[in-house]
């Protein structure tokens, strides 16, 4: 069994020196035989002693909806030399794994409709042959999901979660603009036949599917689905109607929920904004995501990476550290991105700053969640 040692008090400022590197090096530990993934190195922690061992990993910023609280109808995207390449991905993902990153979520914009993205999970997957990595898993929208599937599974995926906040095909096309509910359902049938487990992710948005909350469970429920409601957060101008006046409070929906199943509270974490419930009736597991209301910051494990190679430490907050440039800076070396890595978990912040309370958009954020991927 691997044990896990801090490294050196001194090692980030002279990481570089020989003395320091070589007493980094004793620190070394080996995993299997994985060409790619020599050393499990020391862990990465952060200044609040929060190990991080969840890379989040935005492959694009290109959808193809336009849900109205993520996108504007005309969005802007990335010039595509600006992206990372699918190589460069797979050797930044690689790195976090070599340092201890024990689950990847793959996400977007819509992770599915960048070219090629089978191969990436194709190959990202040997890292769970070796076990070095423990979970391979990603958001979607489901709208490729019948194509690729069968893919995913055969990578090593075994759970998606896949993002539907209503079953009314007028209200879908409504709420992503661009997207078509039946599509979206049979992609779901596909996961399932596929053998992926699936949780749905809905926001609930007040006065829009406040509605469905019973139906939406049920219907998870025949599908042996798990089902997480998320708040709606403030982020980015999307020029709609100001996202204040669709805030609906978990509290709320969770009180809603007692008048119809007996809910059992789980202590489970996931180390992120998530909580959680069964619902004796059912068996389900339901979750809510309250960023908003709740302080989940000092259990956080993970930092988000951008289809350009910025690593946010923290969603709620504009510090990032590029890791584009130390990863072009040397194609075989990895110490420089290492030390990239580093250098930004010694930043990673203590908590987010939203804040609705004053009910102005405090704590808003300029990007949009589709660049980090929620
Ligand atoms: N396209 C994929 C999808 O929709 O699942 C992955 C990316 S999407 C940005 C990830 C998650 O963020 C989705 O579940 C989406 O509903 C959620 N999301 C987007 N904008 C949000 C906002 N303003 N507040 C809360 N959740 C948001
Ligand atoms: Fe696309 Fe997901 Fe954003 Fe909707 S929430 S626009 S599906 S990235």
């Amino acid at each position: 069994m691997l044990t896990w040692q801090r490294a050196p008090q001194n090692a980030k400022k002279t990481y570089g020196s020989h003395d320091v590197l070589s007493s980094a090096r004793k620190q070394l530990h080996f995993v299997k035989s994985d060409p790619t993934v020599k050393f499990m190195k020391t862990p990465l922690i952060d200044p609040f002693q929060r190990q991080i061992d969840y890379l989040r990993v935005s492959v694009t910023d290109r959808c193809d909806f336009r849900c109205v609280y993520c996108m504007s109808e005309n969005m802007t995207f990335l010039p595509k030399k600006e992206l990372l390449t699918l190589e460069e991905l797979d050797r930044l993902c690689s790195t976090f794994v070599s340092m201890g990153v024990k689950k990847l979520r793959i996400t977007g914009g819509e992770p599915l409709v960048r070219r090629d993205i089978m191969t990436f999970f194709q190959s990202i997957g040997r890292h769970l042959e070796t076990g070095a990595l423990q979970e391979l898993t990603l958001t979607t929208n489901g709208s490729q999901l019948e194509r690729f599937a069968d893919q995913l599974y055969a990578a090593g995926v075994r759970r998606v979660n896949i993002s539907l906040d209503t079953l009314d095909e007028a209200k879908f096309a409504e709420i992503t603009r661009w997207g078509r509910l039946p599509q979206v359902k049979r992609g779901i049938d596909a996961a399932l036949r596929a053998g992926l487990r699936v949780k749905l992710n809905a926001v609930a948005l007040k006065g829009f599917n406040e509605d469905e909350m019973i139906p939406m469970t049920q219907w998870c429920a025949e599908r042996d689905m798990d089902l997480t409601w998320i708040e709606v957060m403030p982020m980015g101008d999307l020029g709609n109607e100001d996202r204040l006046d669709q805030y609906w409070s978990l509290k709320d929906l969770r009180a809603r929920l007692r008048e119809h199943y007996t809910v059992i509270d789980l202590t489970e974490r996931s180390g992120g904004p998530a909580r959680y419930v069964r619902l004796e009736e059912t068996g389900q597991k339901i979750g809510f995501i309250t960023p908003l209301t709740h302080n989940f910051c000092e259990s956080c494990n993970r930092v988000r990476l951008t289809c350009t190679g910025e690593l946010y430490m923290c969603l709620g907050q504009e510090d990032m550290a590029d890791l584009r440039t130390p990863l072009r800076a040397n194609s075989n070396a990895d110490l420089q991105l290492e030390q990239a890595i580093r250098d930004a978990i010694d930043r990673k912040p203590k908590g987010h700053d939203f804040d609705y309370s004053r009910q102005r958009p405090d704590g808003q954020m300029s990007r949009h969640m589709s660049h980090t991927g929620g």
